[in-house]
This record gives C-alpha cells, sequence and structure tokens, in this order.
C-alpha cells in the first residue's frame, strides 16, 4: 500500500497513513480511542467528538473490533497513550469491516481451545504470543539453511509422490497416480543417498514427510516438515557433528534476533543455548541410566526400544541435548550400516532433547551386495527399489546423514505442550482441514 506507515515507525511532528486491524474502542464520552494494530505493534488513534468531522467519528465508532481500517492523520506525542504517541485522524476509512460475532478472540483476552484456534488459525495468529511461534519457526528456517550453506551444503528437493515406501507398508499414504497405486513419501531417505553419491557430495532438504501413523499423540503429525542432511564421505561421527552444529546455529540465531518473540511467550530468562559437547552415550550406557532411574515399573534389556517413559526418565537424567549410539543393529533399519568391528552394534544414531527424540541418523550402507541383503531380510522386494540399489554399482562413496523433526526442534527450543502449537495448520487423525 503506497505511503503506509508500519505503527512501530510513526514519528511524531508528521502526517502517516497506517493500516490495520481495529484492536479495541473505548468510548469515554467526548473523546474515544480507536487502537490500531498491525505487524509491528498498536497505535491509539483519538477521535473527539465535538472537535472532529462527524461522519469521520461515526465511522470510527462504528468500525466493528477487528475490520481492517485505514487511517491518516498527524502524528502527536501523548504521555497517556500506550505507545507514547497517538494519531489524530483527518480521514478514517473501513477497508473491510469484521463480523462482531468473533469465532475467537484475537486480542487473548478470552481463551479458545485449540481445535477453534485451529481452525481459525487466521484470526488465532492475530495474538501476539502465537505469531512469536511462527516468526520464530521462520527464523530457525532461515538460520539452518544458513549453517548448511556454511558448511558446503547445497540445498535440494525430491519427490514428495514416490512408488514404494522406505521403511515398509504400513506408515505410508496410497493415493491414485493415474489410476496406478503411488504414496506420498515418509522420508527423502534413498533420494538424498542418491544425492550423496552424486557431483553434489552434501546436500540438504527442508521439507514436508508424510506418515499414517495411528496415534494421536503431542508430538506426532501425520504431516511433518522433516530437516534433512546427507553427506559423502562423512561417518556417523562426521554426521553427529553435523546436526550438533545445525541445531546449536538455530539457537543462536533465536536468542540474537528474536528478542521481543522471545518475551512474548516469557522465555526471555528461561532461553538457555545449548553449551558445550552434546554428550555421546552408548546404547548401553543409555539402558543402565534408565534402569539406574528406578521410574520404569519394568527394567530394560539389551535389544528392547526405549519406550516413551524410560526417553522421559532418561531425558531428566541428562538434563541437556545428548545422542544414543551404538543400538544394536536389529532395531535401526536395514540401510544403516554396521560397525565394521561389530556387525552386531549399528551406526545408527538419535539426538534427545530431554523431553523426546528429534533426530535419527546413521552411516549408510554403500556396499551393493549388502545393501540387497538388507532389503530381503527386511521382507521387502529389492526389484521395486532398483532404481536406488543400481547406483551403488555405479561409484557409491560411504556416505551418513540424519533426518531432523523441524516441528520438535520448534516444541523443545519454545517449550510447547503440543506439536500442533508449531504448525499452522496440522494434519492428524482428526483434522485434514484447514
Ligand atoms: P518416533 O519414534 O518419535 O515416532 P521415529 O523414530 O519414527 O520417531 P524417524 O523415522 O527416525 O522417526 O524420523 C526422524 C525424525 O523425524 C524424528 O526423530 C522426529 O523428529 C521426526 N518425525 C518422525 N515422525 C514424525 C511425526 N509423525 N511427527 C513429527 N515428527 C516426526
Ligand atoms: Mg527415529
Amino acid at each position: 500500500m503506497e505511503n503506509r506507515t508500519y505503527t512501530a515507525d510513526v514519528e511524531p511532528g508528521t502526517s502517516a497513513t497506517v493500516a490495520g486491524w481495529v484492536h479495541e474502542t473505548r468510548d469515554l464520552g467526548g473523546i474515544a480511542f480507536v487502537i490500531v494494530r498491525d505487524k509491528t505493534g498498536k497505535l491509539q488513534v483519538k477521535l473527539e467528538k465535538d472537535e472532529m468531522d462527524e461522519e469521520l467519528v461515526e465511522t470510527g465508532l462504528d468500525a466493528a473490533r477487528e475490520s481492517v481500517v485505514k487511517v491518516t492523520g498527524d502524528v502527536k506525542e501523548e504521555p497517556r497513550a500506550p505507545t507514547g504517541f497517538e494519531l489524530v485522524p483527518e480521514s478514517f476509512e473501513v477497508v473491510a469491516p469484521a463480523d462482531p460475532q468473533l469465532p475467537l478472540d484475537p486480542s487473548g483476552k478470552v481463551d479458545a481451545e485449540l481445535p477453534t484456534r485451529l481452525d481459525n488459525r487466521t484470526l488465532d495468529l492475530r495474538k501476539p504470543d502465537v505469531k512469536a511461534v511462527f516468526e520464530i519457526r521462520s527464523e530457525v528456517l532461515r538460520a539452518v539453511r544458513e549453517h548448511f550453506r556454511d558448511v558446503g551444503c547445497t540445498e535440494i528437493n525430491t519427490p514428495k509422490i514416490v512408488a514404494t515406501g522406505t521403511e515398509g507398508g504400513t506408515e505410508l499414504f496410497p493415493i491414485s497416480y493415474f489410476g496406478e497405486e503411488a504414496f506420498m513419501n515418509q522420508s527423502p531417505q534413498l533420494f538424498k543417498q542418491l544425492m550423496a553419491g552424486s557431483g553434489l557430495e552434501k546436500v540438504f532438504e527442508i521439507g514436508p514427510i508424510f506418515r499414517a501413523e495411528e496415534h494421536n499423540t503431542p508430538r506426532h503429525l501425520n504431516e511433518a516438515t522433516s530437516i534433512d542432511f546427507e553427506g559423502a564421505f562423512h561417518d556417523h561421527n562426521d554426521a553427529m557433528d553435523v546436526v550438533e552444529g545445525v541445531v546449536k546455529a538455530a539457537y543462536e540465531a533465536v536468542s540474537e534476533n528474536c528478542q521481543e518473540e522471545l518475551e512474548l511467550l516469557g522465555l526471555e530468562d528461561e532461553f538457555d543455548l545449548p553449551e558445550g559437547d552434546f554428550p555421546r552415550l552408548t546404547y548401553e550406557e543409555a539402558i543402565e541410566r534408565v534402569n539406574a532411574t528406578g521410574e520404569l515399573d519394568e527394567m530394560l534389556v539389551y535389544g528392547d526400544d526405549l519406550s516413551t517413559e524410560a526417553e522421559r526418565a532418561l531425558g531428566e537424567d541428562v538434563g541437556e541435548h545428548y545422542f544414543i549410539t551404538n543400538w544394536p543393529s536389529e532395531i535401526k533399519p536395514f540401510y544403516i550400516k554396521d560397525l565394521d568391528d561389530d556387525p552386531e552394534t549399528s551406526t545408527g544414531f538419535d539426538l534427545m532433547h530431554p523431553r523426546m527424540e528429534l533426530v535419527s541418523g546413521g552411516q549408510r550402507e554403500h556396499r551393493y551386495d549388502h545393501l540387497v541383503e538388507g532389503f530381503e531380510q527386511q521382507g521387502l522386494n529389492p526389484d521395486e527399489f532398483e532404481y536406488y540399489t543400481k547406483m551403488f554399482k555405479y561409484g557409491m562413496p560411504p556416505h551418513a546423514g540424519w533426518g531432523l523433526g523441524g516441528e520438535r526442534l520448534i516444541m523443545t527450543m519454545l517449550g510447547l505442550d503440543n506439536i500442533r502449537e508449531a504448525v499452522l495448520f496440522p494434519r492428524d487423525r482428526q483434522r485434514l482441514s484447514p
């Protein structure tokens, strides 16, 4: 809009046009205030009934809450106004009226349940604290991209419609592709590996993953944003170094560039940057520590996966980001390489936040024969994956990588109770629209 000034940028002694939403109207009798809100803040517009044009005053007073208005006038210093300034209008235009019957209260004075908020995200994101989450999300994605570029990675985009899944059929969403069965991709796993073997060598992707998980939990979505990395000539330790760098870069960027948002979320004093190296616990050490907490009804034995309760007990015990390495091979996917000197133990690793898993990764099996064998052992037909395995015959370097759940990163960073708070339009068992 031509000549529009953000409310945060108005200067006393000048004329300005502001445009935004009617946040609140306060009618004090002879004088009334309309508070106009935009992306940057709020500004008080003063209406003096006896002094100003009658039609202007009426338009201002009649504009329902959340109507879009455009107001032009002189900016004056006014110590009693919330921001220290007020606008004395010469013109007051209602650009788009709002129905006075709002489905939720964007001023935040009346709380709304999450489903109501998700059904009305446009209004929900007029609340500064909700908006702050998505400003931070945007900053995290920016910082992550920048960090990847700084360490020599190329951003890629791989198909989301695929012929076969990576991890077996149960979590796949089938779709119809010109009459043929196809699926929404669960992970860019195979494609990013193919690119690690290409001339690009070090790649990353930020994109959607689709998982037909039946369970409805506070940390699972059916469509999530995965931050993926794959690097040629990397082993699992190198890959852990990369993800540690990415997570730290995200926290640092938010701490540096989102102080206002952190304040809105009440986190300004609680936002701790992860410091030092993330501890790397072997799977064996991890289950010993879980058992030592005495929090579990049943002791874990070698070969068990870590339950949600086990993750929580361990997280409380460790108290910071940590890796779990050296998993038993049998509970990690077949495309993850085993340790050269110990085929029962996998190079797979998880990066954990004290509250939950953030990342799974590992060094990949790059030897053609072993890979094909792995497909067979997994009960998958290697022929269906020929487009992938074939490339392992033409010079596939050793490589390693990982996938980081974008929403889980934001959720744990900001202490959100529910992963849905970190997604604009979440997809879950109950929710396909909006
Ligand atoms: P979990 O055991 O917590 O369900 P997973 O081991 O099945 O996760 P991976 O296949 O290892 O998940 O995916 C890598 C990362 O992607 C996970 O660590 C997590 O951060 C994220 N992720 C996976 N599935 C989901 C999901 N359904 N919703 C949100 N994030 C997910
Ligand atoms: Mg995992």
